[in-house]
């Protein structure tokens, strides 16, 4: 495709995202591919005057938690997998994962996100899920704010114990949506009963954060694919990470994707997904990454981990923690040099309300949404 043509057809694509038309596979496909300087301002430009459209020039910001580093899978990607022997495993108290969150409540995140492995403690039959939603009950009510849980594949049951006890969110990876990639990326474990479980947290009224990884041997229409995945099951937060090599993982050998990638994704998300939340994880190039990652469209900025509690982030266990670099205070200064500012905790609150009043009037209405 010649210059002329290709800015021709740039300028249809984004046109027609403005003005909320959904986007075809070979659209979207098209947009991931531009590669000059000028179409991919052209692509974040528009990203950006979307996101201004639904939330001014506020973002918001997630607190984490990762409280047990436990896990009873074997993901080819992850550093905390069961074979691995070089992770620090832990499993903090209810005690200190309360203080953790009180104290990132108090620096000013709008969200706690508790995150687990597949930590059979949580699991064992009898009160394992019953004591994770207590803690869920418990972070909710000491620091008054919405809460995401993360605890990987849950029964229908376990679903609704989570959110009876006060959960907002339920985030749980696919990762990839081509189920050939996930078998090798996701070792033994089932496609549809991952899939099943976030539909099943929408029957419970939970929000739902769905997300991918980048660079881990997918193609430009298995990104497509995902994202209009992400369009069926209705998901509220979408998220996509750049992969990470992580030592002592079968895909240690892995290189880590130029992020140019993950930042086409985020714009094209936020495209696809104009009302709805896209993080900017500091997971993986810490605070140094979250500008770039901001100007492709994101407008929630997660990881944010309190230092000196012994707590790790996933993609990056350590990177900027103990510094103080991953907080609130660090991260302030970066969206007032780009004319953005936080949300308050209220404006957090209301949408989270409003979105979940939403699913549930779709559920008493029987109108499963056409999103999903
Ligand atoms: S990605 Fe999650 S489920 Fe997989 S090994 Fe890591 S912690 Fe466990």
């Amino acid at each position: 495709m010649n210059d002329g043509t290709r800015t021709q057809k740039l300028e249809q694509v984004l046109a027609k995202a403005a003005d909320g038309e959904r986007l075809s596979k070979p659209e979207i496909i098209f947009l991931l591919g531009l590669s000059t300087e000028r179409d991919l301002a052209a692509l974040f430009r528009t990203a950006r005057e979307l996101r201004a459209r639904h939330f001014s020039n506020k973002l918001f910001l997630y607190g984490f938690v990762y409280f047990s580093t436990w896990c009873r899978n074997d993901c080819a990607f992850c550093y905390y997998r069961k074979s691995n022997d070089l992770p620090h495993r832990y499993r903090k108290t209810d005690e200190e994962i309360v203080e953790a969150a009180v104290s990132l409540a108090e620096s000013g995140v709008h969200l706690i996100d508790l995150t687990l492995g597949e930590d059979p403690f949580y699991r064992h039959r009898g009160n394992g899920i019953q004591s994770l939603a207590e803690l869920v009950g418990k972070v909710k009510s000491q620091t008054g704010l919405p809460v995401m849980i993360s605890p990987g594949v849950l029964s229908k049951r376990g679903l609704a114990q989570l959110a009876e006890a006060g959960a907002d969110w339920y985030a749980c990876y696919q990762e990839t949506h081509n189920r050939q990639l996930f078998k090798s990326l996701r070792l033994n474990q089932s496609y549809d009963r991952r899939y099943l479980s976030k539909k099943q947290a929408v029957e419970q009224h939970l929000l739902i954060e769905e997300g991918i990884l980048a660079g881990v041997g997918e193609s430009l229409a298995d990104i497509a694919d995902s994202l209009n995945s992400m369009q069926e099951l209705g998901a509220h937060q979408v998220r996509v990470m750049s992969f990470v090599p992580q030592a002592g993982s079968s895909m240690s050998a892995w290189p880590t994707p130029d992020r140019l990638k993950e930042l086409k994704i985020i714009a094209v998300m936020r495209l696809l997904f104009p009302n709805r939340l896209i993080p900017a994880s500091l997971d993986v190039d810490g605070v140094e990454g979250a500008q770039a990652r901001i100007n492709a469209g994101a407008n929630v900025i997660t990881s944010l981990i309190p230092p000196q509690l012994g707590l790790a982030g996933v993609a990056q266990s350590s990177k900027g923690i103990e510094e103080g670099h991953r907080t609130v205070r660090g991260i302030l200064p970066i969206l007032e040099g780009m004319n953005l500012t936080a949300a308050t905790a209220e404006e957090y609150k209301a949408w989270v309300e409003k979105e979940r009043a939403s699913v549930s009037l779709m559920h008493s209405t029987g109108e499963l949404g056409g999103a999903r």
